[in-house]
């Protein structure tokens, strides 16, 4: 029998690029893991395609989705409603592949509750003063917006305690490094290898 799938949940504030580090994870070579598409009931955005960078769904299908237990997670963002289907999950991990998720924190801690053997990675932004700094730059916030916006990064932030690990989200190539490296080392975690050397010793 071979080894259930590892389930990596990538999340972190909003605005630190999470979307961009999982589409680059997904063109990276190491392909090692299968990305869960999401269900949404946002409108598709051009370029978009359903059942690849979403499942768009109605608010009603995704309330029946909800009602008849078939989501892991999900939450409202924006006005609209973001999940995680559960069957694919669980079908991919018992085939014996990793599953990456790129969701929001408020998904991410009902994840942690449900399967807390799955990994937890927080992307960060490289620092509150860059964040100001890009915000400035952008320049269609004034002052007092800035200030809320670095309050509520500051806040966000402190939801890293709730994680296994945090990647700076510098440049997009060296977190998609780290994040391969954390996948790489958490494969070879006692806990998660220890079967797999008692059954070896029992086939003797
Ligand atoms: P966007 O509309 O920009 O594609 O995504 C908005 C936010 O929803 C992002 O922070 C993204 O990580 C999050 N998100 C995408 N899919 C899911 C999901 O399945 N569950 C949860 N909880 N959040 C999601």
């Amino acid at each position: 029998m071979h080894e259930r799938g590892m389930l990596i949940v990538l999340s972190g504030p909003s605005g630190v690029g999470k979307g961009t580090v999982r589409q680059a994870m997904l063109n990276s070579g190491y392909r090692d893991f299968q990305y869960s598409v999401s269900m949404t009931t946002r409108n598709m955005r051009p370029g978009e395609v359903d059942g690849v960078d979403y499942y768009f769904r109605t608010k009603e299908q995704f309330e029946k989705e909800i009602a008849d237990g078939g989501m892991l997670e999900y939450a409202q963002y924006v006005g609209n409603y973001y999940g995680t289907p559960l069957k694919y999950v669980n079908q991919t991990l018992d085939a014996g592949k990793d599953v990456l998720l790129e969701i929001e924190v408020n998904g991410a801690m009902q994840v942690r509750a449900k399967m807390p053997d799955a990994v937890f990675i927080f992307l960060t932004p490289p620092d509150l003063g860059e964040l100001k700094h890009r915000l400035v730059g952008r320049g269609t916030d004034d002052t007092e917006t800035i200030k809320k916006r670095v309050t509520k990064a500051a806040e966000e932030l402190k939801m890293m305690t709730n994680y296994d690990y945090a990647v700076v989200n510098d440049e997009v190539p060296l977190a998609v490094e780290r994040i391969e490296q954390i996948i790489k080392s958490e494969h070879l975690r006692v806990k998660r290898v220890f079967d797999h050397y008692t059954s070896m010793l029992a086939d003797d």
